[in-house]
């Protein structure tokens, strides 16, 4: 115990000598990094503050609300302090909170660019939610924010740091059961309110692809470690009075460089949650996989049993925390966005066109 308590304690030492200058106050090694959540919503309320509540690196610090009632109920909830609350008109005076050091935008897909560029220019640390913007171009435009800034950007893809996952990433990178011939990664639910944001194309950027996309890409690119070399894509709208200007589903195929090729259906017309690989006579996957709510896996030797914590989102957290402590790039960082908007831009390209997008990585 004691020589744990040391080892912790002499790792956050090291790590406060190396980290960048903009961490609020000192000691380091004795501050959890206070994180302050941007968007009081179901995902900040169901899954990113329970989680906040069982980090070892960081802390529920303040919040970010365009609803008085909300900031009322937190407040009482998590014990958050009247200066830790601001409004979205307000935000920007957060550079003078030295309680917040990460800021962690869970808005519409429209408002992350907005308001990650905010904060790096109020100088705190962004964890952006997924997908990390409308597009390329705005990645980039996060990206340089968070450079001048000499701030980390992170994205929130929890599944970087969920050991099903990792492990599935192992077993195809190393080629463990050989390389890998086809994958198919899906994701799906059923949505049918045409009220809510994510079927508002300015809001939500483009339906499911860009809701769900990320995932299904990830689970493909990460398991043969490798960039598609091209995609190619098909767009339905099944149901025409509630998706008026975007895709109801998008299926699509990316091709690998090393020989993969895996087909993707993202829908909000029905559940699906699935990555299934194969090699030969070989197979493994996860299913459910992507769902907050933690992946189940199984090989053609029997089941994968990993230990979970109750959120993913703790490893997440913590991971971008010390992160932060160590003046480390995060592993889900804001290049890993990028480059997940740039094969979504060639999917939803593919699907308009009918025609096979080829991917030019250079530079990336
Ligand atoms: P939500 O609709 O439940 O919450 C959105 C929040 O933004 C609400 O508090 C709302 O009041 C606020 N908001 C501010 N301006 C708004 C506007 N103009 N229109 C609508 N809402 C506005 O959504 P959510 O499910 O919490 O998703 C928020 C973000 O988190 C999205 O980017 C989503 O993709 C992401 N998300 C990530 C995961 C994950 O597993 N990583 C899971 C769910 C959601």
């Amino acid at each position: 115990m004691q020589r744990r308590k040391f080892i912790a304690q002499s790792t956050l030492a090291t790590a406060s000598l190396l980290a960048p200058a903009r961490l609020g106050c000192w000691p380091y090694a004795e501050k959890k990094l206070g994180v302050a959540l941007v968007g009081l919503g179901n995902y900040a309320t169901r899954q990113l503050a329970p989680a906040l509540q069982q980090t070892q690196h960081c802390r529920l610090a303040g919040i970010v609300t365009g609803t008085p009632s909300k900031a009322e109920s937190w407040k009482a909830q998590y014990q958050i302090p009247e200066k830790n609350i601001y409004n979205y008109n307000n935000f920007d005076e957060i550079r003078n909170n030295p309680d917040i050091d990460i800021v962690y935008v869970v808005l519409p897909n429209s408002m992350h660019a907005e308001f990650s560029i905010r904060a790096a220019k109020a100088g705190k640390h962004v964890i952006c939610e997924k997908p990390m913007a409308l597009n390329v171009k705005e990645c980039e435009q996060m990206i340089a924010a968070c450079k001048t800034a000499k701030v980390q950007l992170g994205v929130g893809y929890r599944l970087y740091y969920d050991p099903y996952h990792l492990e599935i990433r192992r077993l195809g990178t190393q080629k463990v059961h050989g390389a890998v011939k086809t994958i198919e990664s899906s994701l799906g639910f059923s949505m049918a309110d045409p009220k809510v944001w994510r079927l508002n194309k300015a809001l939500g950027g483009g339906g499911a692809i860009m809701d769900l996309g990320v995932y299904c890409i990830q689970g493909a690119r990460r398991t043969v470690g490798e960039l598609p070399s091209a995609v190619t894509a098909q767009g339905f709208v099944r149901d025409e009075k509630v998706f008026k200007d975007i895709f109801e589903m998008v299926m699509f195929q990316m091709e690998f460089p090393g020989g993969a090729v895996s087909n993707s259906t993202t829908t909000y017309s029905s559940y699906v949650d699935r990555l299934h690989v194969t090699s030969g006579y070989q197979w493994y996957g996860l299913q459910p996989s992507y769902n907050a709510t933690g992946a189940s896996g199984e090989t053609f030797e029997g089941k994968l049993n990993f230990q979970t914590p109750e959120f993913q989102q703790i490893a997440q957290l913590d991971a971008f925390a010390q992160d932060v402590l160590n003046g480390r790039t995060p592993e889900a960082s804001g290049q890993e966005g990028m480059i997940d908007l740039k094969i979504i831009e060639a999917i939803v390209k593919a699907a308009n066109t009918g025609k096979r997008v080829v991917l030019d990585w250079k530079g990336f």
